[in-house]
């Protein structure tokens, strides 16, 4: 069992488990410390350098990367951290296009949560500006785009695609003011090795990495994807009978939140015009439709027709365990043939 520590922060008793980071603790405890690049999927970096604390009164030092020790007192506000706060969030926002009413982020941006939480100054902020000239936006993944004059270097893309994806499509390029979020070559998205499971997406804490289309759903559906045999947990967002989002879910053991591309952005067929609700029989040269009895008769009879190798079936992995071994059954027990495979093995 993992060990329970105690200690303060800002004067206010908390227990811990042992390991924890400062940050997380005080999170966990609903105290809030400043953070941009924390993200409690992915290991900590203290590159955004807002979260410091001062701990039994000695130095700032970063809290995300600071474990919880037993007696420490933690203070989380002083004039010398607040200055190191509000200078870090006003360069970031002196670089930063914000153009807030057109933005993914607008109801849910961690830069906007910052600059009220530091009370940015409008002054310094009107010095700081215009240092710097828009970078083209990038529109060329079909699902989500990346604007870095929207970008705060936060690197939780990054590692991301590293950490949680494995596939490191991007990388920090450049140095100093030129520093940008890219891919290798600096190619467009759509010409690198990303994936577009928007992984990366969901955890921006901007407007950077924006999905293209979002609607924010009226009510969400909790329900698993169907596309394949992994049968990840998802939340479908529905506004009447349209499905206008899917996020994963966290609680599902078999993905974790996780999705991919599939599972994320492919649920527009659902309601598309042409997709077919119910089944069609071809009667003279012309499919016409009919009900299910009818075309499960149809399927009876045209089996009855065959026995043995003139038999072979095909399963799906879009099927689960219990249908796939009903098949299976089927085609063995039933038609008298093993001619069968499935699509996850060719
Ligand atoms: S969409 Fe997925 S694969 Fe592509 S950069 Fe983001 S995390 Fe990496
Ligand atoms: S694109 Fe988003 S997640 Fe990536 S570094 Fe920029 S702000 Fe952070
Ligand atoms: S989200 Fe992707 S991996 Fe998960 S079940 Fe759907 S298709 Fe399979």
């Amino acid at each position: 069992m993992t060990e329970e520590i105690n200690l303060t922060i800002d004067g206010i008793p908390i227990t811990t488990r042992a390991g924890t980071s400062v940050l997380d603790a005080a999170l966990e405890n609903a105290i809030y410390i400043p953070h941009l690049c924390h993200h409690p999927d992915l290991k900590p970096v203290g590159a955004c350098r807002l979260c410091g604390v001062e701990i039994d009164g000695g130095r700032m030092t970063m809290s995300c990367l600071e474990p919880a020790r037993a007696g420490i007192e933690v203070v989380t506000e002083s004039p010398e951290i607040a200055l190191v706060r509000r200078t870090a969030v006003e360069l970031l926002i002196a670089n930063h296009d914000m153009d807030c009413l057109a933005c993914a982020a607008a109801t849910d941006c961690e830069l906007l949560r910052l600059s009220a939480h530091v009370s940015v100054q409008s002054e310094r902020l009107e010095r700081l500006k215009g240092l710097t000239e828009l970078k083209p936006v990038d529109n060329s993944n079909p699902f989500f785009s990346f604007d870095p004059n929207k970008c705060v270097l936060c690197t939780i893309c990054v590692r991301t695609c590293e950490e949680i994806q494995g596939v490191r499509a991007l990388a920090l390029i450049n140095r100093g003011y030129e520093t940008v979020i890219g891919t290798f070559g600096n190619k467009p998205f759509i010409e690198s090795v990303c994936e577009s499971c928007g992984e990366c997406v969901v955890r921006c804490p901007v407007g950077a990495l924006a999905p293209k289309r979002f609607q924010k759903p009226a009510r969400e559906v909790q329900t698993t994807c169907t596309y394949c045999g992994v049968g990840c947990g998802l939340y479908l967002g529905v506004i009447g009978d349209r499905i206008v989002s899917a996020r994963g879910d966290r609680e599902r053991p078999s993905n974790h939140g996780q999705l991919c591309v599939k599972g994320r952005y492919g649920f527009k067929f659902i309601n598309h015009p042409g997709r077919l609700t119910t089944p069609l029989i071809k009667r003279n040269g012309e499919f016409e439709e009919a009900t299910w009895e009818e075309a499960l008769d149809l399927v009876a009879e045209k089996f009855s027709q065959h026995k043995g190798d003139s038999f072979a079936a095909l399963a799906s992995a879009k099927c689960t365990n219990e249908e796939n071994y009903l098949i299976q059954k089927l085609t063995r027990a039933a038609m008298g043939t093993n001619t069968v495979d499935h699509c996850a093995r060719l």
